[in-house]
Parts: structure tokens; sequence; C-alpha cells
């Protein structure tokens, strides 16, 4: 039996050495790369194509993926950590690489039988970009209300219908899609199928004007009979609410992480202005008042990383993880949009112009609490789970 002595656990923020290094060397390349694009591409609302290419050729963009396949052969921790570091300089980069590892190559590992595994996983680590679609106009928060469908063809289906709001619509090459084969099945009818960019019939629609996260790309996708076989299904035909529901808890934790680096982000731009920006003769940072706020929102920050990589860690370790990736979901997300804020509030009027970074910072927070699942329905897991 492990005694209590020789049972010695490293602190959740305790990083392995390949985990410092791969930390490290994300920082090095969003300081380096990303931030000097960070303003023209969130107005241009463009991500650089060629900035797509470096994070494939860092293996940011398979981090997960096995060795065999061309991938990083990392954990779902460390992909965490890449999504927190590339969020500090930029949250559009963080989604799409966000998106790429915590809900496309997530699902495929959890799902994709051998031969899908060898037909995408080679893709998506060295060129392909993923995208993951399940919501459409009129379903959201209630997903399972899809009315995307699939019909009967031979051996396999047509698609038909519409998703909305697909994060890397644009940059994608493949596409997990979940349409119902059978309506009057209920949620027990959707399944998920995989879907080639430019398939026929299958097109990119309207680009979002949006918000924040400008870089990233969220687009409608129109499906007009395109035609899918058996070997495009991932996981079982009707058990794609199953995907659905598991990948987003996992995925959840990669939206946490997007916030922390954020939140941290805005905090680092504003710790080093109030120690230049004067007042009353003396710098503001000097001020208890100001000191306290940069202390709160440290604190407030740091308890947020705690709850997202607690529930990476979990994950890892295969232990139950649904309820913790809600709350990490819900705290950072509300965290970040509150740091944020009090950050351009310390930058005073210079922080509500586009010439300091945390106006940018505060736009893109926003996005926290509506995307995978909006704050109300983290709370809605969470309260299910303590009521029962
Ligand atoms: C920038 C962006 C990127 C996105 N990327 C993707 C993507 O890549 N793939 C994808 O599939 N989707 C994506 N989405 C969609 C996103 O997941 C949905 O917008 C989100 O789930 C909310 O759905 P909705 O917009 O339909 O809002 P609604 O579900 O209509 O919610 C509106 C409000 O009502 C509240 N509400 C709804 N039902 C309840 C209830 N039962 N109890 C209490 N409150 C409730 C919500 O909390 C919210 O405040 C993206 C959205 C955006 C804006």
């Amino acid at each position: 039996m492990a005694s209590i002595l020789t049972d010695s656990r490293p602190a959740l923020s305790s990083l392995s050495e390949q985990e410092r290094m791969f930390q490290e060397a994300v920082r090095d390349f969003a300081t380096s790369e990303i931030a000097p694009r960070v303003m023209d591409m969130d107005q241009a609302q463009q991500m650089d194509p060629g900035l797509v290419s470096q994070l494939f050729e860092l293996g940011l963009m398979g981090v997960e993926i096995p060795e065999s396949y061309g991938g990083t052969g990392a954990d779902f921790f460390t992909s965490v950590l890449v999504v927190e570091e590339l969020s500090k300089v930029d949250p559009s980069v963080g989604v799409l690489v966000d998106v790429q590892n915590t809900l496309v190559i997530n699902a495929l590992l959890r799902w994709a039988n051998d031969e899908q595994k060898s037909r995408w996983f080679p893709r998506l680590a060295t060129d392909t970009v993923g995208a993951y679609a399940l919501s459409e106009a009129g379903s959201g928060s209630d997903a399972f209300a899809l009315s995307c469908r699939a019909t009967q063809d031979g051996d396999g289906w047509r698609l038909r219908g519409q998703k909305l709001w697909i994060t890397n619509g644009k940059e994608a090459g493949l596409f997990i899609v979940f349409a119902s084969v059978d309506p009057g099945a209920g949620y027990k009818g959707i399944t998920a199928f995989v879907v080639e960019k430019g398939a026929d019939g299958f097109t990119v629609g309207k680009k979002e004007d949006k918000l924040g996260i400008r870089a990233s790309s969220t687009c409608e996708l129109l499906f007009e009979d395109v035609h899918v076989g058996p070997e495009d299904v991932l996981g079982e035909v009707g058990k794609g609410y199953k995907v659905a529901i598991e990948t987003l808890n996992e995925g959840r934790i990669g939206i946490g992480a997007q916030m922390i680096g954020l939140a941290q982000g805005a905090l680092d731009h504003t710790v080093r202005y109030v120690q230049e920006r004067e007042q009353f003769g003396r710098a503001i940072g000097s001020f208890q008042g100001v000191q306290f706020q940069l202390a709160e929102m440290a604190t407030e920050i740091e308890a947020a990383r705690l709850l997202v990589y607690n529930a990476a860690r979990l994950k890892d370790a295969g232990e139950p993880f649904l309820v913790q990736a809600a709350m990490a979901k819900l705290y950072a997300s509300e965290m970040a949009q509150r740091v944020a804020s009090r950050c351009i509030d310390l930058h005073g009027g210079y922080g509500f112009t586009k010439e300091y970074p945390v106006e940018k910072l505060y736009r893109d927070a926003k996005i926290g609490t509506i995307y995978e699942g909006t704050s109300n329905m983290q709370k809605q897991t969470i309260a299910k789970v303590i009521l029962k």
C-alpha cells in the first residue's frame, strides 16, 4: 500500500520537464511570430495563412495525434498549455488550435476506427485544419434539436441542411458534421459524419462579422445532398449525441485555457503599463488602490488556472471530470471578462483605444461565456450533479 509519505503528487501547476519545454517553445513563438500580426489580423478579420503553416510545423495542430501518424504524441494537458500560451497573445489563434486539438482530434482519437485514423490523422498533423459543426440557426444550447438531415442513399447517406457559427470554417479541410438519420428517434438519430472540403453540394457560406476573436473565422455551412459513405461515419450510426457530448465535455476545458491565457495576457500588459504611467508625480502602480486591483486579478487568474489544470489532469488520468470541466469553463470565462474589463480601467482612456492591446482582449473575452455551452448551460450541468 502506498503510504501518505511516499505517494508524492506534484502540485497541479507543477510542470514536467517536457511540459515546461513545450510551454516555453510556444511562448517564444507567440511572442516573436504572432504578436506582430495580431492587430492587422484583427482589423482584416483574417488569419494569416503563413501563421497557420507555422503552427503545423511546430506540431501544435496535432498535439495528441500519435507520433506513428506524424503527430506530436503528447497528452491533453499539453494541448491546454498550448492554447493558454497562444491565447495570451491572440485568443483567435488560441481557438483555431483549440478546435483542432480538443474537439476535432479528440473526437477522432476516441471514435475513429484504425482505417479512419490512417486516413485523417496524417493530414490533420501536417496541413489540414479541422472544424466541428454541431450548431444551427435554430439549435444552439438545445443542440440536439438540430434539423440537418442524413437520408439513406444506397449504403451511404445524403446530407441536407445548414450549420451556423462554425469556427475554422474558412480554413478547414475536414469537418465533423452532426446530422439526424431519423428525426423521429430524437437525439438517438443523431450521427457524426466527416465531410471533406470540396465535396459535391458542400459550400462554406457567410463569414460572421464579429465583436471579438475577429481573425478566427466563424462560418455558415450549407449541405445540399452531400454524399457520405459508411466509411465517413464517426462512431456508430445514431450515437452522434455521445460523440458530441463527450467531445464538448473535453473541449470546454480548452475554452477555459483560452480564457486564462487571455486574462493573463491582459494582466501582463497592465502590470507593465501601471509601472510606466505616472499621475500625481508617481507611477500609478505605486498606489495601493491599483496594487490591490492587480492582486485580486492575479488571484482570480490563478484560481481559474487551477480549475482548468485540474480538469485536464483528471481527463488524462482517465478519471471523471464532467463537473470540473463545467466549473473550469464557467469560472474562467466569467473571470476573463472581469479581468479584461478592469485592465481597461487601469489603462484609463488609452485602454479604450486600439493603440493598446487590452481593448482587443476585452472584446475577445466576451465569447468565452457563449461558445461550447453558455454560462447558463455550465451551471445547469453543475447543478444537475450537485442535486442528484
Ligand atoms: C464565435 C463563435 C464561434 C462558434 N463556434 C462554433 C463551432 O465551431 N461549432 C459549433 O457547433 N458551434 C459553434 N458556435 C455556436 C455556439 O456554441 C452557440 O452560439 C452557443 O451554444 C449558444 O447557442 P445560441 O447562440 O443558439 O444561443 P441560445 O441557445 O439561443 O441561448 C441564448 C441565451 O439563452 C440562454 N438559455 C438557453 N436555454 C436556456 C436554458 N434552458 N436555461 C437557461 N438559459 C438558457 C443561454 O444561456 C443564452 O444566454 C460558435 C458561436 C460563436 C458566437
